[in-house]
């Protein structure tokens, strides 16, 4: 995708648009899968909530990739783009015994991630293949918000409560076919990895009737000049190795799964803006924008930088801009960035807008959410339509009031 193709797509769908190329959502899939190519029996569950666009779901599955879903209304959207049942994964947090029921009715592979669930599920229903999430207390996280490990984290069976875990399954008899963990976002060192790896084996090795084991996701990808990425490629070579030599160990090949989110769209999707104005005051050149904290929240939610480029002037001089949205609040996406000189009426692109942005995105301040388009062989499809005025009262109810005495 070109910036002329950018700027013809904001002319021709309006701005704010998210637009995501499918070609890089392949390339990164064919390069996960390439890594692994050793393991045996390896798969790949997407995790959609890093983008849950119909479009993106179909795209995903005609690559043969599976859903890894925390939600029941993912599960029914993952059904709706035509996944099997027994294509999709659900690995909630802090769900209802009712919703992780009915999620498995639905021939879902559930996974459970406290040990008060598992021993109700368990006594309930000791013959349905179910998975635990195991905590291993590593820290892969860069930002706390996102990093699942540390030991007083609300996701997943502590490791160190792994004897309790074995006494459920025994005085339940239940059948786990399966086990998962998540270390959290921004794998920095693949060293660390395979040290949960090796957790997460010694746990396995509790349990008979293994099918599979999961290994969660958490790849770093750049999002700035000279950001680190997981060298996925030296993790597929060790991981691969080792995995091997676990199955050859345990009398039986079982399935590697992953459940990447970010790695798999993060640099797939673009946000195109408009900049309505420039402000100067007496430190700062503000470039105000059509757009703010409720269509793209990681900055001000997380502190992440997406890298800003002025795609109607990309040559041109560069000055010190501080980007800012138009919410009623502090809504700040740059301080101080040096970005090519800025006209209003320029279009921007902030970049790495695949993953956790538009999926995060709101109404607030009775804001529409933008449009999103698919850049599929050469050309540009909307695969969701700007929202309408309908959209924002189409669930609200005015009601009668009493009569002014
Ligand atoms: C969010 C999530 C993922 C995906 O994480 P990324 O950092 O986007 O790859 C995977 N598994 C589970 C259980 C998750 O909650």
């Amino acid at each position: 995708m070109q910036s002329k193709d950018l700027l013809q797509l904001a002319e021709q769908f309006g701005s704010p648009l998210y637009v995501y190329d499918a070609e890089k959502i392949k390339s990164q899939y064919n390069r996960l899968t390439k890594a692994f190519s050793k393991v045996e029996k390896l798969r790949i569950n997407y995790a959609m909530k890093a983008l849950s666009n119909v479009a993106i779901l179909e795209l995903l599955r005609d690559m043969g990739s599976g859903l890894d879903t925390v939600s029941i209304q993912e599960v029914l959207l993952g059904l709706h783009a035509g996944y099997s049942p027994e294509k999709i994964f659900y690995t909630p947090n802090g769900v209802s015994l009712e919703e992780i029921e009915e999620v498995n009715a639905m021939g879902v592979q559930i996974n459970i991630d406290n040990l008060s669930i598992l021993e109700q599920f368990g006594a309930k229903h000791p013959n349905v293949p179910v998975c635990i999430r195991i905590n291993p207390h590593v820290m892969a996280g860069g930002n706390t918000n996102i990093s699942v490990g540390h030991i007083d984290s609300k996701f997943g069976i502590s490791i160190h409560q792994l004897p309790h875990l074995v006494r459920i399954v025994e005085n339940t008899k239940m059948n786990i076919v399966g086990i998962h963990m998540h270390t959290g976002s921004d794998i920095l060192d693949i060293e660390v990895f395979l040290y949960a790896a090796e957790i997460l084996f010694d746990a396995a090795r509790n349990f008979k009737n293994l099918e599979f084991l999961d290994f969660g996701s958490g790849f770093k990808v750049p999002y700035k000049k000279d950001d680190i990425e997981t060298d996925i490629e030296e993790l597929g070579k060790k991981l691969s190795k080792r995995f091997n030599a676990f199955c050859t160990e345990y009398g039986k090949e079982l399935t590697l799964i992953f459940e990447p989110g970010k790695f798999l769209v993060s640099e797939a999707g673009q946000f195109l803006v408009k900049v309505n104005v420039i402000k100067q005051t007496t430190s700062t050149v503000f470039a105000g924008i059509d757009s703010g904290f409720n269509h793209l929240i990681r900055p001000m939610l997380y502190g992440s930088q997406h890298h800003i480029e002025n795609i109607s002037n990309p040559k041109g001089k560069e000055r010190f801009y501080s980007v800012v949205g138009y919410i009623c609040e502090t809504d700040t996406f740059a301080n101080n960035r040096r970005i090519p000189e800025i006209k209003e009426g320029d279009i921007l692109s902030f970049r790495n807008a695949g993953a956790y942005c538009y999926s995060m995105a709101s109404n607030y301040n009775s804001r529409y959410k933008p449009a999103e388009v698919l850049w599929l062989e050469g050309q540009g499809h909307l695969i969701r339509a700007h929202e309408t005025f309908e959209d924002l009262i189409k669930n609200q109810i005015s009601l009668p009031l009493p009569a002014k005495v």
